[in-house]
């Protein structure tokens, strides 16, 4: 099949002056263009992933690079059959990625040291190497890095605060931490030095770049990596190991398969079988099945219309 449209994923922290004025015209620009995806433009810097053909996003990767703020910017390229997203939303918010600290840091001034996939995967096996996974518990139930620690949060703010209560006696432990693409670890690892950890290594360039290495080959990640786009899973381990880490959230069985719960005010993300989705009606509790305006339809439900 032909892989005429390509996935970008890219970020860089740069302060940007005027940042509402600046979005305005990535977004004219995005949309003349004609690619789709999400970017965030804050006073901090950009954050995006769209989707394109492969003009489009050559198109969009030069001239980004052509502002001197953007002239080291690095994107993680896929090749793709169609466009990833349904729209395009180019946003100005307040932070590219919210880690919401009271006092905030800024990855410029301080972030943990870089380690390239190489560097990562043998510092994975050193003895006694503290492996953090700075992403949210969907996220890492499909797929993370053998014997890394991952915290039961629901967002990244949720973050420093699951470390102050569960980490604060490793402070003179060697930590990694690695998130999709590298940008969560960069606010991540700043906090953490910040609150007095001495030897703080980050992913460069995440996940992601990590499975594209091709000395490396995704060595040592079990399971898919969640993206942000409409793959929701892309495989990350190139070699035989792939395996599916996974479990359907009612019945157990290995499943890397997410779903959204039903329940309009819930709309918990996790993993379920097709038989499971069926029998509970894609909710991930008893009140979420039984509330009013359940979206799961009905009939379709060739197990309950039996009834
Ligand atoms: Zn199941
Ligand atoms: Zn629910």
């Amino acid at each position: 099949m032909a892989q005429d449209y390509r996935i970008l994923l890219y970020y860089k922290y740069v302060t940007i002056d005027d940042p509402e004025t600046f979005t305005k015209e990535h977004r004219a620009f995005c949309q003349e263009l004609g690619v789709k995806g999400r970017i965030l433009i804050s006073s901090e810097g950009l954050n995006g992933t769209i989707s394109g053909t492969v003009e489009q996003t050559d198109r969009y990767m030069k001239a980004l690079r052509e502002d001197p703020r953007f002239h080291d910017i690095e994107f993680k390229i896929d090749e793709a059959d169609g466009h990833a997203f349904k729209k395009l939303s180019v946003r100005h918010r307040k932070e590219i990625v919210a880690l919401k600290l009271e006092e905030d840091v800024n990855p410029n001034e301080v972030t943990g040291r870089y380690l390239e996939p190489k560097e990562f995967y043998e510092a994975l096996q050193e003895d006694d190497v503290i492996v953090i996974d700075a992403r949210n518990d969907y996220e890492t139930q499909i797929g993370h890095f053998r014997g890394a620690i991952l915290p039961d949060i629901r967002s990244f703010r949720e973050l420093p605060e699951w470390v102050d209560k569960h980490l604060a006696d490793k402070k003179d432990k060697k930590i990694l931490t690695y998130c999709t693409g590298g940008i969560r670890c960069e606010k991540f690892t700043a906090y953490l030095i910040k609150k007095g950890f001495k030897d703080v290594n980050q992913l460069h360039g995440g996940i992601i770049r990590y499975g594209k290495d091709p000395e490396v080959r995704g060595r040592l990640f079990d399971g898919k990596c969640y993206v942000f786009d409409n793959r929701i899973r892309v495989r990350v381990n190139r070699t035989e190991e792939d395996v599916v880490v996974g479990r359907c959230y009612h019945c157990g069985k290995p499943e890397d398969r997410l779903v959204n719960c039903a329940n309009p005010e819930c709309h918990r993300q996790y993993i379920s079988c097709e038989a499971c989705e069926r029998k509970y009606q894609r909710s991930c509790s008893k009140a979420c099945r039984e509330h009013p305006r359940n979206e799961y339809v009905r009939t379709e439900d060739p197990v309950l219309s039996t009834r």
